[in-house]
């Protein structure tokens, strides 16, 4: 592969705000360098389209036209102009980045990527956005319009979903970059990749990196991104044990292998392919049954139940640990057991 890495790197944003200049949309955080403003518009568009989320946009900016008007909001009432979006976790962070803007920033946003980052919900991508379009901060973003448009550009194989190639992007961007504008070289390349250089059909014809580009020469452009495909996800049955007399309780710790490594839980019996109440009862004898829970995991859809039992061979307990069930708060639990210990006290 011919390395195009310096004859990109001597007049690439020169090129690239042309293009800009003729091709950019009028969007209306563009016109605006309050990082309140922009920050919702960032964390709107991580969840949709543009023309999805301007909507939200405004709505947004109409009912908290300040941090301070959001940090002082309800949440469900956040929640309710988040509605469609999906993913609530970025309405709560939203809501409780603004409290502390206003609680420990006196209601003025961090001026640079060291203080935004500390915020909940902004991460690299969203610090970098914020730095650079309202403080000039020389910070490149990476989004999946940039991750495209450089592996297509520079014919960069290492797969974009894998936390070790950011460097390598980065470190191209942070060459790239002009640091007189950075604010526009970084809008202008994330809209490059938006509009232009597309995930599907590319508008290579009138390109102005053709002659350049990587993927067009090898006629590739397809296989850029490179991304590992997901594992796929498999699934589990899991029963789950309470056993104790009184004011006791048996857990066990886990293996320091597999998932949930160390944490303590119930003792377990796990099914091959569905509930195994049948295998329990020849076990022990079963009180009372919970309703079937689903816990999700990166690459698992673990199915749990909880059987409340006595007679319990002392066999069975090998391994794990009588303990007083006020002192449960005390061992560390994953989710799917502290979840069961707040919801289903009637089975303690
Ligand atoms: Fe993207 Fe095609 Fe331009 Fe290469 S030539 S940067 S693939 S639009």
């Amino acid at each position: 592969m011919k390395d195009n890495r310096l004859d990109f790197y001597k007049d690439f944003s020169i090129t690239l705000f042309h293009w800009y200049s003729h091709n950019q949309r009028d969007l209306p955080w563009r016109h605006t360098q309050d990082p309140y403003k922009v920050w919702l518009s960032e964390i709107i568009l991580q969840q949709t389209r543009v023309d999805q989320g301007m909507p939200y946009y405004y709505n947004f900016i109409e009912s908290y036209p300040t941090v301070s008007s959001l940090a002082n909001a309800h949440l469900d009432d956040v929640y309710k102009l988040w509605e469609g979006l999906g993913y609530y976790s970025r309405a709560r962070n939203l809501h409780k980045a603004a409290k502390i803007v206003v609680e420990q920033f006196n209601g003025v946003f961090p001026n640079s990527y060291n203080g935004l980052i500390t915020l909940p919900g902004i991460g690299d991508y969203t610090a970098s956005a914020i730095s650079s379009f309202c403080f000039n901060e020389v910070r490149p973003v990476l989004d999946g319009n940039v991750f495209r448009v450089i592996s297509r550009l520079f014919g960069i194989k290492e797969p974009i979903n894998k936390p070790a190639s950011r460097k390598i992007f980065k470190d191209i961007l942070n060459e790239l970059i002009d640091k007189h504008s950075p604010a526009s070289f970084n809008q202008a390349i994330m809209e490059f990749g938006a509009v232009h250089c597309k995930p599907k059909q590319p508008k290579c014809d009138e390109c102005i990196f053709q002659e350049k580009c990587f993927a067009f020469s090898m006629n590739k452009q397809s296989d850029y991104p490179v991304k590992v495909k997901p594992k796929k996800s498999i699934t589990r049955f899991f029963n789950y044990l309470i056993v104790g007399e009184g004011d006791d309780i048996w857990i066990k710790k886990r293996s320091n292998s597999g998932i949930w490594s160390n944490l303590h839980e119930f003792p377990l019996i796990e099914g091959q392919d569905i509930f195994n109440t049948e295998l329990i009862d020849e076990t022990v004898k079963i009180i009372k049954v919970s309703k079937a829970t689903k816990h999700i995991l990166s690459h698992q859809n673990i199915y749990a139940k909880f059987y409340r039992v006595k007679d319990v061979d002392a066999s069975f307990l090998e391994g794990c640990i009588k303990v007083k069930k006020s002192s449960l708060p005390d061992y560390a639990m994953h989710r799917l057991m502290t979840r069961f210990l707040e919801e289903e006290q009637s089975f303690m």
